[in-house]
């Protein structure tokens, strides 16, 4: 049976049936209103004023490529300019590879890049020397909780070196729905309460950050790659199955089987959630090392290494110090009294 006619434009034949409307559409018209529902995103969230100079958290992977690319065809009609900005982690045949597709990207777009490196900013960690410290005789299933924070320090810090006034990243709507499925799981009420809404408006002078794609499910980011001809990068990282996160993507996939609207409808159900005051978190104080935000003495980068430094990483993590969990695979954790939690992805990490 031959393809119907794009619902659209009707008339070329379409590509596709939209995952959560079910409309067919043809790819241009696809794409089109994909760029038009992020626009509606940044616009009707007030997220990018125009003036704004954006850094765009680049990993290489599908969703900050999409977002990117995104973000480029909307920028004169924003008002916006874009820099992109790519962290280092320091992960051994995986990170590499990742940035040559981030530096393709720039030349290809006329974007400028700038890489920050954890070793540099981070008194010489890399993500590989962590995992050896953390690992003690196994395997390390922490890794993605000291990444998540450290990632988040040092995309803000290359944002201030470019002179950017606003951070975006790639999460979608699924990776936010694994997020709210961990805090449940874990009962984590106080990131429960801050995860909602399409970012962090920049309290105690931090960027003002937000997630132009989180109300955008996984499989249309990845058609919108597809239909655009994208050059990204797909591996996994190396530490990635160790991760948490993985079991509550399983989950999620299975819900979305009974039902396909459950990753947004969990997105929704997070911003609605109200907080009784006595489970409400604790105002936010500044960090007695950096000035960060915090809700202890320490941040929670400047906790985790601390506690590298010392030769005693668990201490910060875990039993030892609550408030941030292990097997949380964060890929952009947010600051800890604002914004998502510890525990959140970072896309195409
Ligand atoms: Fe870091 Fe992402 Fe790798 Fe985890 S999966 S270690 S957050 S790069
Ligand atoms: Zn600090």
């Amino acid at each position: 049976m031959p393809a119907p006619q794009c619902a659209s434009c009707n008339k070329a034949r379409a590509a596709l049936r939209r995952p959560r409307s079910g409309q067919a559409l043809c790819g241009t018209c696809f794409c089109a209103a994909f760029e038009a529902e992020v626009l509606h995103t940044v616009v009707a969230g007030r997220l990018l004023p125009p003036g704004a100079v954006v850094a765009v958290g680049a990993s290489g992977g599908k969703d900050s490529t999409v977002l990117a690319h995104v973000l480029r065809e909307l920028a004169p009609r924003l008002g916006i300019s874009l820099r992109l900005v790519a962290v280092d982690e320091g992960i051994g045949g995986y990170r590499d590879a990742a940035l040559a597709a981030v530096r393709r990207q720039a030349a290809r777009w006329e974007l400028p890049l700038t890489v920050v490196a954890y070793a540099d900013l981070f008194g010489g960690w890399t993500m590989d020397a962590v995992a050896r410290s953390t690992a003690g005789s196994g395997r390390s299933r922490s890794c993605c909780t000291f990444c998540g924070v450290l990632r988040r320090r040092a995309l803000e810090e290359g944002a201030r070196l470019v002179g950017a006034t606003h951070v975006v990243t790639g999460h979608n709507a699924d990776d936010m729905a694994e997020t709210v499925l961990m805090n449940f799981l874990r009962g984590d009420a106080g990131r429960l309460a801050r995860g909602g809404g399409l970012g962090s408006p920049g309290e105690g002078g931090a960027l003002p950050r937000c997630r132009p794609l989180q109300l955008a499910s996984q499989k249309e980011v990845v058609l919108y790659a597809h239909f655009r001809r994208l050059d990204y990068f797909s591996e996994e990282c190396v530490y990635a199955p160790e991760a948490f996160r993985g079991h509550a993507r399983d989950l999620l996939k299975r819900l979305e089987a009974a039902r396909p609207s459950a990753a947004l409808d969990l997105v929704h159900s997070a911003e609605r959630l109200a907080l009784a005051p006595a489970a409400r978190p604790p105002p936010p104080g500044a960090c007695a090392r950096c000035g960060a935000l915090a809700s202890r003495a320490l941040c929670q980068a400047c906790a985790l290494l601390d506690g590298l430094n010392r030769g005693r990483p668990r201490l910060a993590i875990g039993k030892g110090r609550r408030g941030l969990d292990e097997d949380g695979p964060p890929r952009e954790a947010e600051p800890e009294a604002s914004g998502p939690p510890a525990s959140e992805p970072v896309p195409a990490c």
